[in-house]
């Protein structure tokens, strides 16, 4: 008996090393950015409160059977940023905030797990619903002392030899110092990309188009792609871009295709509830297409979703709010505050033009209609009724709103930020009545979840520093 359990485990041993280590050949990276676990959570209570019952429905993401925590403080900051997020994600490198891939005093460049992706024969494909120079994606392609050295950025695109870009567009495609006078996608188009800005030319690419780079025909606010809340039916989407990219990647090689889900971010620096939500959601259906490809995949593909950091400082439970956190009441927000607020001002210059400023300063009737109408606000047969203190509040914001560029003020920045007076005080005041909370209007320090499926999936569990993301899937990554 003893005889036979020693050639059982010999024999184990031989097929085991037959076999090697198990590879990931296929790999997805999913940054949902500024995506902490209260955004998931809050999408998934949303789904759960549109049914009318209590609990959530998990998303994609939360089945994974490998999950983790990652801690985000850069070199320079506590709080990081975007740029020396990627850059630990990307490099296993800690760097000051700003900074692209870089050491911090920006004396050399950190190679990328991209890069070394494509140096082992693997394809690349980055994507991104903002612009494709901004920190996230830039982080796999370029290294800059300057996360806003767009051009300088979009040069290093164009010359990366990348597979596949998609998403959003370029900030600068020309030198803004007019030094160079090479122009981003004409270098591009030099180095044998194709360009596509269209959806027929996107609908109908085939593999076989050799690099492609495409820029979403809808890009609007700083080049990047709509909001999901705001997009019309027949838009791109980020899950069809992503289904796209893997028809144009997907070779006997491998590939390493980055997917980032990026106005997540800025609808949490906007502490707008609704469209984070709609965003998270978008962002988990691209998660379900890499899925299918890992369905058919299973033995040597690994998908990664985490977070850059966590923005906003969002929660769940406020004073104001029930507990019962109904969020189905932002279900009647009809677009992104940043559309709303563009449509406000339009609306408020046309009176303006027609009554002069000192008679709209002081009716803020037309306003208070238009939030009703646009987001529920005040309707108290949706759950959204506003009481005394609530419309003083809003018509103090009414009129600071007139003075908009004036937030000097400490109290005054701590209420408004950057935003609209007026508006941010109607999505926060929208935010605190369905239970959920912000203390900022930019980046904060919690940690935030890591997930994984799939080969090596289990090596990215635990609670860890960001930089190790990068050495744990090193070690995975096929040769
Ligand atoms: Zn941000």
């Amino acid at each position: 008996m003893r005889k036979w359990g020693k050639f059982i485990i010999l024999l184990m041993a031989i097929i085991l090393s037959a076999c090697g280590k198990p590879e990931a050949k296929y790999i997805f990276f999913f940054i949902g950015d500024g995506m902490g676990s209260v955004q998931v959570n809050a999408a998934e209570r949303y789904l759960a409160s549109l049914e009318d019952r209590n609990g959530i429905v998990p998303l994609a993401m939360n089945l994974a059977p490998a999950t983790g925590y990652i801690t985000t403080y850069s070199q320079s900051n506590y709080i990081t940023d975007s740029g020396a997020a990627i850059t630990a994600m990307a490099t296993g490198n800690k760097t000051s905030n700003q900074t692209l891939s870089m050491d911090a005093e920006h004396r050399y460049p950190y190679k990328t797990i991209a890069e070394t992706a494509k140096e082992r024969g693997m394809k690349i494909g980055i994507i991104s619903t903002v612009d494709i120079d901004h920190a996230t994606p830039a982080g796999y392609y370029a290294h800059q002392p300057k996360r806003s050295n767009y051009y300088e950025i979009g040069i290093q695109l164009a010359n990366s030899n990348f597979d596949f870009f998609g998403g959003g567009g370029f900030r600068n495609i020309t030198d803004p110092k007019g030094i160079d006078s090479i122009n981003v996608i004409d270098l591009a188009k030099q180095n044998d990309y194709l360009y596509i800005n269209n959806a027929t030319a996107f609908k109908y690419l085939e593999s076989g188009a050799g690099k492609v780079l495409f820029v979403h025909p809808d890009v609007s606010d700083d080049y990047a792609m709509p909001y999901s809340i705001d997009m019309d039916d027949g838009s791109i989407t980020l899950s069809q871009i992503t289904e796209k990219a893997i028809d144009m990647l997907d070779n006997p090689d491998g590939f390493f295709m980055m997917v980032e889900g990026g106005k997540i971010d800025w609808a949490c620096h906007g502490n707008d509830a609704a469209t984070t939500i709609h965003d998270v959601l978008a962002f988990d259906e691209a998660i379900k297409v890499a899925l299918k490809f890992y369905s058919k995949h299973k033995n040597n593909t690994l998908i990664i979703i985490t977070a850059d950091h966590e923005c906003g400082g969002m929660t769940m439970g406020t004073s104001y709010g029930d507990s019962n956190m109904d969020l189905s009441k932002l279900q009647w927000q009809s677009g992104s505050f940043t559309e709303l607020t563009r449509e406000y001002h339009e609306i408020r210059t046309g009176l303006i033009n027609e009554l002069g400023e000192d008679t709209v300063k002081t009716d803020p009737s037309w306003a208070l209609n238009f939030i009703l109408e646009q987001t529920g606000l005040g309707d108290e047969s949706k759950g959204l009724a506003i009481n005394d203190y609530e419309k003083e509040e809003l018509l103090i914001a009414y009129v600071k709103s007139f003075d908009e560029k004036n937030y000097k003020d400490h109290t005054e920045y701590i209420m408004y930020g950057s935003y609209d007076a007026f508006m941010i005080t109607a999505s926060h005041m929208l935010s605190r009545k369905v239970g959920i909370g912000w203390t900022t209007f930019s980046h904060t320090a919690v940690p935030i979840p890591i997930r994984a499926f799939g080969v090596g999936a289990e090596k990215f569990t635990g609670y860890y520093d960001n930089t190790e993301v990068y050495s744990r899937l090193l070690g995975i990554m096929a040769k």
